[in-house]
């Protein structure tokens, strides 16, 4: 399996994950970039993954589904109303599979309730749940949800690579090291960003991202020096996560 991201609008991110001479795209934003990828790639399309109903993740569906009749669409049960053309709705820990393809979806609710990331082998495609040292906003779930969205994506094996939807690793970086000034790996992580900096890692996120470092002291203080109520893990990351909306 191989993965080859597809810079779309300003700093969006569509995936090819390529099987052979077939591909899946993930979120194809736009179906211009990604006709393009698929070309240079030499493959044919075979199915649309969807991690949420957002613009900016669906909008190149029409243009790639016209142009091939049938295409399986694959999103989220809870997300498909949303979405025109959904053929697959998929619940926590389903599979879907197309030709040599086969991934299966974790619910992340707290982007949005129907959000989900796409597991295939080693690679986690996670859409605004979580992106290189921060997280999405939550514009339909609350951070209880969210948190514990985030902490089954911390869960998965350490050198599970993570492919999110928006290029924001360094603002994120910025973010955290306003939490946690004394972490060397945010530092070191700043200071050599790759471009693109997708994918990263769960351990790479685990010491750097601060929203799944809600138990770490100096992350607990930072957090109740900007309104967390409490030290409850879900306490803190609603605090940071209101911080970072202003930051
Ligand atoms: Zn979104």
């Amino acid at each position: 399996m191989r993965v080859v991201a597809v810079p779309c609008l300003k700093d969006n991110f569509a995936y090819l994950v390529i099987e052979g001479t077939q591909a899946a795209v993930v979120d194809p934003s736009a179906a211009a970039p990604v006709e393009a990828a698929l070309e240079r790639a030499g493959v044919e399309l075979a199915a649309i993954w969807l991690t949420h109903h957002h613009w900016d993740h669906v909008g190149g569906v029409p243009d790639l589904t016209t142009a091939r009749p049938g295409l399986p669409v694959v999103a989220s049960a809870k997300d498909s109303e949303k979405i025109k053309g959904v053929t697959q709705r998929l619940a926590d820990e389903e599979w879907t599979e197309t030709a040599n393809l086969r991934a299966y979806a974790i619910d992340n609710p707290g982007h949005t309730l129907g959000a989900i990331s796409f597991r295939i082998a080693d690679a986690v495609f996670t859409g605004d749940t979580l992106f290189g040292a921060g997280c999405g906003r939550m514009f339909e779930g609350d951070p209880a949800m969210m948190h514990a969205s985030l902490m089954k994506l911390a869960a998965l094996p350490g050198e599970t690579r993570l492919y999110f939807g928006h290029e924001y690793t360094q603002s994120n970086l910025r973010f955290a090291a306003a939490v946690e000034p004394s972490n060397r790996a945010v530092a070191d992580r700043a200071a050599a960003i790759p471009a693109p900096s997708t994918p990263s890692t769960v351990d790479l996120e685990l010491a750097t991202n601060p929203f799944l470092r809600c138990s770490e002291p100096a992350v607990i203080e930072a957090a109740l020096a900007h309104g967390a109520a409490s030290r409850e893990p879900h306490e803190v990351f609603r605090a940071l996560r209101a911080w970072k909306d202003t930051f």
